[in-house]
Formats: structure tokens, C-alpha cells, sequence
């Protein structure tokens, strides 16, 4: 391709809605656009990109058997109400987009398509000899993300690549996943990018497996625990460890205390001159459910300790049957407003115990009340075992020290571990082990689904003995936009983007430093045709532009390999540099081909 005919326009200044490097540098390399908050249009370079990643990602999906499809971008609302997640998807996370067509039928754009493709197995699978089977697309997704940002990384309308696979049993789905797991790796490997596979959460499904893969850059919003031995790796989100042991207190008589200005943990843990292990620290949350009960619950944890919503809300969505519910619609900590609805008077903020009074909620059953007017009591493991502890008096200003469950407060029966994991913790599978952190892109992920959607919308087959069981499915995405920024993150440096040679719009770029010199241009167009018929993506930098221009663009746009017709010609010669090392040599001009499609080869098999 020639630049002078590209839509090629480079920017000298940085975005200002840029905030993270890879996007930064997409924008002002020309690759894209932005149109609307998370909606960007890709130019011709980003496509290239684009379809590099969606090649690699299809050949590898290819090998394992799966076949590619494609399905409609536009969902009916019915599948979504068979499957329970319409309320959840619309409303509770509002992640999809949802309209009205003419005739008055409610329709969505798919954010994911668990409900087309098991209303579609549903209908053509009979029997268990069409299993297991494995159907994937690549395709634009559509989520009305609260916080669109960072460009392709999260945006509101991004390409995945989306896998569901059927099986007769829980067996055939391992298999599966292990090959899923397999070929996400060499996707990753083949992309050049570094990158870990981490234990993710699974949501409140239960019981099944998922792990993401995550690039890692200092910019991704995910945090990964893991540990030296590689043993060890989860999403904070899911990640158990050891907490470090708890301080023997030294408070062996329960006794109230005034402690003015105390309500944060290091204020108190500061004033009582004791270990912030041994108080146990409240936390209001309220929930509501899909059927309209709203829930306030209480949770005591140890006070170095910070409470996982994912896992709360895992437990909260495990509880709702109890309430009647099926799914939560938010999990929220109250504000001032919020308390105002229920409250009978100000609470104690700062200073609650584990036996806040249930007289703080008015109107249990009054419409839009609490549920019951009472409080789900709820302790984490590490506040359930101390002695002799700390905690609030619910009285403003003052503390109780001495206290144990079983005297002063009933040990609520709901126990459970919702803590956060934090680096500096100790293993579960070697207490010798620390957790350490790193921050993480999600890019894929890989998930046993078990039979949630095939149970809901009766997706059935008939197996050996004649039984009629539903489908086990599993699920895997991997974010073909999302990705390819994600390597421009890992790869960059001051002057602009180093693009791995497999997803590089080109591999080559031949600049001509002064197009009114004849030779230069004879000799550049030459390399260009040959390169070319040698199958070597060139980009041929033919613009009327001085030498310093050329080079600061190629450099921006990352292009592995350029090649330079400058003065060396004279001597037969033209000048080879790699970008990524900025490693420049002279080379005959006859072996230029040769010694690109060799390096080029040597790369792409790294
Ligand atoms: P996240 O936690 O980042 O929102 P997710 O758990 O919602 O991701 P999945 O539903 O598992 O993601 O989607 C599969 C893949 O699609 C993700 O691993 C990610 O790479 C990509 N992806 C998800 N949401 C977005 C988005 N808004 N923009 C770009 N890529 C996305
Ligand atoms: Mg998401």
C-alpha cells in the first residue's frame, strides 16, 4: 500500500480523552476514531490488526474442531425471558441495549448469546450422537458499559469472539475446556503477547470452573494475585488465601470506652494502642432483589481485613430463594439518602457493633420496607474466630473492648469468606507461598456452564439409555478489540507503538527519504513490487514529506521492519531497522528480500 493514497493522518499531540498509552498512541497513529462515548470506528490500519488477531484466533479455534457460524446481532426479548436474564441484563446491570420495533416487540443487541445459541441447540440436537458439539463466531458485541474508557478496551461496541460447546456429560465438557484452554494460550503466545491464566469467578452459577487470561500491563483494571512456585493464580475477585494470624488481645474485660473521632480502623487501632486483628469492624449493605424486597445486611469482619463485593454478592444471589427472589438488581452501601427511607434515627456510623438493634429499620412491611425490618447478620470467618475483641458500642463516640461472641453478641449463623485476598497473604496450597499482585487485561475467558441456560429454555437430548437429559454447555470469549490494544500497551516506547510481527498491519515499511531523487524512488519501488510478490505486507511511505516526518510516522505506527533508500544506494545499499530494538545495518539491496522474509519468519515463530 502506498501512504500517499491511504487515509493517513497522524497526530502530534495526545488525545485529551485518552488516558492510558495504548490508547493514546491508537488515536494519534491514525488507527482509530473515537464517534461516541465506547464507540470507535476502526480505520484501515486498525483493521488489519483486527483481522490478524480474528485469523489467529480462528485458526487455533479451528484446530480444536470447533466450526465457525454466525448469528444475528439482534436478540427477541422471548429468549431473554426464558433464560431469567432479560430483568438482570436490562435493568439490574443495564447492560443491554433494549428497543421496540413497530409492532410493538421488545428486542436487544446482543451483548453475548447464550439464549440464541441454546434456543438453536435446543431445536437441532436429538441425540447424543450429535455431541459434543462446538459452535464459535466473531463478531461486534453491543454493552452499555457505565464506564466505557480506554478505547477499545472498554468500549460499548467492541468484536469478540464467542464459543458455546454441548455435551452428553460433565466429562466431554472437561475435555473441551482443557482444549479451550490449550488453544487460548497459543492464541496469546501467537499474538506475542505476555500473559497469565488465572482461577476467575464464575458468578453466583456455582460449582463450575472458569479461568480468565490476562495480559499483563500496569493499566489493566483487573488485579492477579499469584505466587513464585506457579502454583497459584485467581482474579482478586475470586482469589482465597491465608490471612495473616490475629494479635491476641490484651482487653480480657469487656468494658464501653469513649473513643472520640474513631470511625475508621487506624484511628481506633491508634488510640486503643491495639492491632487492627483484633476489632471486628461493621459494614452496611443493602440489597435489592428482583421481586421488590430490599434487604439490609450486616457484615462483621476482622478490621485488617476489606470485604470482596463479589463474593457478597455471590452469597447475597445464594440467599435469595430465602426472600423469595431470584437475582439481585444492586448492591449498594446506603448513603444519607438511602438510610433516611428506613432508618428510625441516625445510625451510629463509625461505631455500629454486630448487634445493631433492629429497632434502627421502621415499617418492616410497608411497601418498599425492609425485609422482615430486620437485619441479615453475616460474619466472615476471620471476625468469627477472635477472642476478647474490639468493636463499635452504637453509641457515637464510643467503643466496647473485651468482647466475645457467645457473651456480648450472638455469633450471627451465617458464616462465611468473603474476604478480600490481598498480596502479602499466605497461600492455601503452601502457607510458605506469598501472594504477590500484578495487574492484569482481561482478554479471554473460559467458563463450565454447566446446565443453567439449557435447563432453563429446555434444551434436551436423549442419551444412551434413552433418557432425556439437558445439554452441558460450556462457554468461551476471547476480546479480539480488546486484545489487540492490549499489545500495544505491552509494547510501546516514547516514539510510539512496537507491533508484535504477527498482528502488525504490515510488516514492512519503505521510506524514501527524498522522493525528487530519481534513484531513491527507482529503487524503493523496486523493493516495494518484490516485497510484495514475496507475499511481505509493505506499506511504501511515497508522501511528498521530509525525510524527519517519515520516520517519526513510522516510528508511531509501529511498523517491525523499514527499510530506507537514503544515501547508502550509492554503495548498492539501503538501511534495515528494527523497530523494536532500533538495531540498524546496511544491506545489499538484492538481499533485502531474503533477509526480511527470514527475519519476518524467525519472529513469527517465536
Ligand atoms: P469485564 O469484566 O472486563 O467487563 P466480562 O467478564 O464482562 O469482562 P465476558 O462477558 O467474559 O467479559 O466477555 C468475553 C471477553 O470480551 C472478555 O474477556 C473481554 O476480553 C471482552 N470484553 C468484555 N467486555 C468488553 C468491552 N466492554 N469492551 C471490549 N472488550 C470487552
Ligand atoms: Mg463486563
Amino acid at each position: 500500500m502506498r501512504l500517499s493514497q491511504m487515509l493517513f493522518v497522524t497526530l502530534r499531540e495526545d488525545p485529551k480523552e485518552a488516558e492510558i498509552p495504548s490508547h493514546k498512541l491508537l488515536v494519534r497513529a491514525g488507527y482509530i476514531r473515537r464517534i461516541g462515548s465506547g464507540i470507535y470506528a476502526y480505520l484501515p490500519l486498525m483493521w488489519r490488526v483486527l483481522q490478524k488477531v480474528s485469523q489467529i484466533v480462528r485458526e487455533e479455534m479451528n484446530a480444536t474442531g470447533a466450526q465457525e457460524c454466525l448469528l444475528p446481532q439482534v436478540q427477541p426479548a422471548e429468549l431473554w425471558r426464558e433464560s431469567g436474564r432479560w430483568d438482570t441484563y436490562t435493568k439490574a446491570e443495564g447492560i443491554m441495549f433494549s428497543l421496540t420495533d413497530r409492532r410493538k416487540r421488545e428486542l436487544a443487541l446482543g451483548p453475548t448469546h447464550e439464549e440464541v445459541i441454546t434456543t438453536i441447540a435446543k431445536d437441532m440436537i436429538r441425540s447424543h450422537q450429535q455431541l459434543p458439539i462446538h459452535l464459535y463466531q466473531i463478531q461486534t458485541k453491543f454493552r452499555d458499559e457505565i464506564r466505557p474508557r480506554f478505547g477499545l478496551m472498554r468500549g460499548r461496541e467492541f468484536i469478540m469472539k464467542d464459543g458455546y460447546s454441548f455435551h452428553s456429560d460433565e466429562e466431554s465438557l472437561k475435555k473441551t475446556y482443557r482444549d479451550m484452554d490449550q488453544a487460548y494460550r497459543n492464541m496469546l503466545s501467537r499474538c506475542g503477547l505476555q500473559y497469565r491464566a488465572v482461577e476467575a469467578d464464575s458468578g453466583a452459577i456455582g460449582g463450575s470452573g472458569s479461568q480468565e487470561f490476562m495480559v499483563l500491563a500496569e493499566a489493566g483494571e483487573d488485579e492477579v494475585l499469584y505466587t513464585e512456585d506457579g502454583k497459584y493464580a485467581a482474579n482478586t475477585e475470586k482469589a482465597v488465601s491465608l490471612p495473616v494470624d490475629a494479635e491476641i488481645s490484651s482487653f480480657t474485660e469487656y468494658k464501653k470506652l469513649e473513643t472520640p473521632d474513631t470511625t475508621t480502623i487506624a484511628t481506633l487501632a491508634n488510640l486503643l494502642k491495639c492491632s487492627p486483628t483484633q476489632i471486628v469492624k461493621n459494614v452496611l449493605y443493602q440489597v435489592a432483589y428482583d421481586n421488590g424486597t430490599t434487604v439490609l445486611v450486616l457484615i462483621s469482619i476482622r478490621g485488617d481485613q476489606e470485604v470482596n463485593e463479589v463474593k457478597l454478592q455471590n452469597e447475597l444471589t445464594k440467599l435469595a430463594p430465602e426472600f423469595g427472589a431470584k437475582t439481585i438488581l444492586s448492591l449498594t452501601v446506603p448513603d444519607q439518602e438511602a438510610q433516611e427511607k428506613w432508618a428510625t434515627k441516625p445510625l451510629p456510623l463509625g461505631y455500629i457493633s454486630p448487634g445493631l438493634p433492629d429497632y434502627y429499620i421502621s415499617n418492616p412491611w410497608d411497601k418498599g420496607g425492609i425485609h422482615d425490618g430486620k437485619f441479615v447478620r453475616i460474619v466472615d470467618q476471620t471476625a468469627s474466630e477472635l477472642k476478647n475483641f474490639v468493636t463499635g458500642a452504637d453509641d457515637s463516640g464510643y467503643h466496647v473492648v473485651g468482647a466475645n461472641w457467645g457473651k456480648e453478641f450472638t455469633l450471627p449463623k451465617r458464616i462465611v469468606d468473603i474476604r478480600k485476598a490481598q498480596k502479602g497473604d499466605r497461600a492455601v496450597h503452601d502457607p510458605n507461598q506469598i501472594l504477590h499482585s500484578a495487574r492484569g487485561i482481561e482478554v479471554g475467558h473460559i467458563f463450565q456452564l454447566g446446565i443453567k441456560y439449557s435447563q432453563a429454555m429446555g434444551a434436551t437430548f436423549t442419551n444412551e439409555q434413552g433418557e432425556e437429559l439437558p445439554l452441558v454447555m460450556g462457554c468461551y470469549g476471547v476480546g479480539v478489540s480488546r486484545l489487540a490494544q492490549s499489545a500495544v500497551e505491552q509494547s510501546y516506547d516514547k516514539d510510539g507503538i512496537i507491533w508484535p510481527v504477527a498482528i502488525a498491519p504490515y510488516q514492512v515499511i519503505i521510506a524514501i527519504p527524498n522522493i525528487t531523487d530519481v534513484q531513491q524512488v527507482e529503487i524503493a519501488e523496486k523493493l516495494y513490487t518484490e516485497l510484495k510478490q514475496a507475499g511481505i505486507e509493505t506499506l511504501l511511505d511515497d508522501r511528498n514529506e521530509r525525510a524527519g516526518v517519515k520516520f517519526k510516522d513510522a516510528d508511531l505506527i509501529g511498523i517491525p521492519y523499514r527499510i530506507v533508500t537514503g544515501r547508502s544506494i550509492k554503495s548498492g545499499k539501503v538501511e534495515l531497522v528494527e523497530r523494536a530494538t532500533r538495531n540498524s545495518q546496511e544491506i545489499a539491496i538484492e538481499d533485502v528480500v531474503s533477509t526480511l522474509k527470514h527475519n519476518i519468519q524467525a519472529a513469527l515463530e517465536n
